[in-house]
């Protein structure tokens, strides 16, 4: 029987990829001749929210369908967290180059909450909504499997080969740094549930630049601990939001750059506000992007919250995409593609 569309876009972090979500696929290829499968948030560093890169969920995902394999397209989309008309550009533009201008297509998925949002902005292709099946959502599957390193709950939630590869999974380093994070995020918030209203965490972050190199930090403690980040950290109760980024940078990379030096060299500033920037809770962050004048590139030492500075070229910088803390990426390219 012919199908209604030529195709269907399902998309998704599937961290995992569940019973659920097999269930969206059949009904998709019931309605479709060839499904795209979305792979959102492309490139996260690995945290308790996105433990599997891309290429692991497709691999998990194509070991899960592979009867299904020659009608499945895969595009991983990197997430724009300030600008859903950038992020909405790459989807139209990826799907564009399977579909070849088809208008035969549909978006399917479940308007679980408010996270959903983004199913209603694709007014150009049909709608096909799921409902939800059993109840199966990743959050609760990733609680038990890094709670509890022997549970075996998820099994029952996951096909056979998924589970599989969730269980090797767990023989690697990276499970391990997984579980300590995920600790420290419940103790953390544990440790402010008692506060009388949910908080809102201020923090800054310094975005210093010289002859086409930022000045960076390895993390050294969880959360994201050995990831790259920005210099930064909690503002204090009696600093300015300047004072604070200007203590926090030397603190954390000891810049042999005289702080009014650094003041004078401040070039723009910006809020960084997505309300899931951070696993701690709500946090805000005041970015400063410092500029410096061309010329040898001046000494920093790690210290602090970090175990190493050090001046990394922006080149290198993108090569390591995934290997980059929170939204830091994003701050950065926000400034350096400014000037
Ligand atoms: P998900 O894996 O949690 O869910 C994928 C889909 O499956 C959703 O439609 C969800 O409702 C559905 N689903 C989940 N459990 C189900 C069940 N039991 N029964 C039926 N359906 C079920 O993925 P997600 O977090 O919704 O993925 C959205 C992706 O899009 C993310 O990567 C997000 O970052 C990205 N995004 C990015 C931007 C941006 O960068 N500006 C904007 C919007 C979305």
């Amino acid at each position: 029987m012919a199908k209604k569309y030529k195709f269907c876009i399902y998309i998704g972090r599937f961290q995992p990829f569940h019973l659920g979500h097999l269930e969206t696929v059949k009904l998709a290829l019931e309605k479709a001749e060839q499904l795209i499968i979305i792979l959102g948030s492309h490139m996260v560093a690995p945290n308790i929210k996105n433990p599997w890169s891309s290429q692991e969920r497709e691999q998990q995902i194509r070991s899960a369908l592979a009867d299904h394999i020659e009608q499945i397209h895969f595009l991983p989309i990197r997430d724009r967290l300030y600008s859903d008309n950038l992020w909405l550009t790459e989807v139209q533009q990826k799907v564009l180059s399977i579909t070849e201008g088809s208008k035969s297509v549909a978006v399917i998925g479940h308007r679980k909450d408010s996270s959903s949002y983004y199913l209603d902005m694709f007014p150009q292709w049909d709608y096909i909504e799921t409902g939800n099946y059993y109840g199966f959502n990743s959050t609760e599957i990733r609680k038990e499997y890094f709670e509890d390193q022997e549970s075996t709950e998820y099994t029952s939630k996951v096909l056979p080969t998924i589970s599989k590869a969730l269980l090797d999974f767990r023989a690697k380093e990276r499970y391990r740094e997984l579980c300590d994070e995920y600790v420290f995020i419940q103790e953390y918030q544990k440790a402010w549930s008692k506060a009388p209203y949910p908080p809102i965490f201020v923090t800054t972050d310094a975005v210093v630049v010289q002859s086409g190199h930022v000045l960076v930090v390895r993390r050294k403690a969880s959360p994201g601990c050995g990831l790259i980040a920005l210099p930064g950290g909690f503002l204090d109760q009696n600093e300015t939001l300047i004072d604070g980024m200007l203590r926090e940078l030397k603190e954390e990379t000891r810049l042999k750059v005289p702080l009014p030096v650094l003041r004078g060299s401040i070039v723009d500033s910006h809020v960084f506000d997505n309300p899931g920037r951070s696993l701690r809770g709500r946090t805000i962050t005041h970015a400063y992007f410092i500029q410096l004048k061309a010329g040898e590139l001046p000494s920093v030492k790690g210290n602090d919250d970090a175990e190493k500075a050090w001046w990394m070229s922006l080149g290198d910088l993108y090569a390591h995409e995934d290997k980059i803390y929170e939204d830091h990426f994003q701050i950065i390219q926000h400034f350096v593609s400014k000037v």
